[in-house]
């Protein structure tokens, strides 16, 4: 078995596990707010989630999980942030919060169709504090 981004990510197993069962069963929810301290593993989560759902040649676990082989072009892609169907929100440098512009422009981005993925476009929002 090879190690995975999902293996990187330490002390969050039980929520890791539903997130891939989610998943292998086809009913991720439409959105997810990955919250907690900083530090904790919330960017390597989305991360780790998005590239699963990218991947263009996923690992299948014995538990009918895929997880991202985090080496093909959509895993590079996710990592570097520029997979056209993902899309980061992050606060703005000497910002306090997201901004409404950046929310508008993610709504108008999550219509369109996917460029390279078969499903939706995964998105992620973090708010940081
Ligand atoms: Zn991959």
């Amino acid at each position: 078995m090879s190690a995975t981004l999902y293996d990187a990510i330490g002390g969050h197993a039980p929520q890791l596990r539903r997130l891939q069962a989610a998943q292998a069963a086809d009913r991720l929810p439409h959105a997810l707010l990955l919250s907690g301290p900083p530090s904790v593993g919330k960017r390597m989560s989305a991360i780790a989630l998005a590239q699963s759902l990218l991947c263009h040649n996923p690992l299948m676990r014995a538990n009918d999980c895929a997880v991202a082989c985090g080496v093909c072009a959509g895993c590079r892609k996710v990592a570097a942030d520029t997979h056209p169907d993902f899309r980061r929100v992050e606060k703005q440098e000497g910002r306090t919060q997201i901004l409404v512009e950046q929310v508008r422009d993610l709504i108008h981005d999550i219509a369109l169709s996917p460029l390279e993925g078969g499903g939706a476009s995964p998105w992620w929002m973090t708010l940081r504090r």
